[in-house]
């Protein structure tokens, strides 16, 4: 079962100048849901968030990809714990 969701502000048209739709497939991932953006002449692959299928879409069509927060910088060790010299 497929519903389309209106994005405000709309998604960017196709690099054709077709309307772009956000679709949203309501099964399962495994059983082909998620998110989709599509025009007449083009769809993405589906995603399991909107914005992931929005990114797609923005590089189909030579758009700039929406500005995504980088995610913050994770390290298993803390910087300051001293490097070991193991040697034989
Ligand atoms: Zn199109």
């Amino acid at each position: 079962m497929q519903r389309m969701i209106t994005e405000q502000p709309p998604i960017i048209p196709c690099s054709k100048g077709h309307a772009a739709r956000h679709m949203l497939d309501l099964r399962r991932p495994s059983a082909g849901g998620g998110h989709s953006v599509e025009c007449a002449c083009s769809t993405t692959a589906r995603h399991l968030i909107f914005e992931e299928a929005h990114a797609e879409w923005c590089l189909m069509h030579g758009q700039r990809a929406p500005i995504r927060r980088p995610p913050a910088k994770r390290s298993v060790f803390p910087s300051e714990l001293a490097q070991l010299q193991l040697s034989l």
